[in-house]
């Protein structure tokens, strides 16, 4: 089946958007959804939760022990990558389908 793309380079990656997926606990309530939804610029990524956790729900995002900010491992890759676009091009090839669409 032949499925309509957009194709994105990696230079015009410039935001990230992060939703929370943590839940928030009311007491003697049902937990809600955290509502946290953070666009932070790609150089910014690794430094946008100094505790690497959620500042709303108090989520933690990852095992502090057993990785490294993969925030901050993504926006290296993608700022090493923008740097070297003369040599090497990169473009993500996203199912139009897809596009807008909330998870
Ligand atoms: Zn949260």
């Amino acid at each position: 089946m032949s499925q309509k793309m957009l194709r994105i380079p990696l230079e015009d990656l410039t935001t990230v958007r992060v939703k929370c997926k943590g839940k928030i606990q009311r007491e003697g309530k049902s937990e809600l959804d955290c509502p946290m939804v953070y666009e932070v610029a790609i150089d910014q990524l690794g430094n946008a939760f100094p505790n690497d956790q959620c500042p709303r729900c108090n989520q933690s995002y990852w095992n502090k022990s057993a990785m490294t900010n993969p925030l901050a491992s993504l926006s290296n890759a993608v700022q090493g990558l923008q740097s070297i676009h003369k040599q090497l091009e990169i473009e993500f090839d996203l199912p139009l389908n897809h596009a807008g669409e909330s998870r």
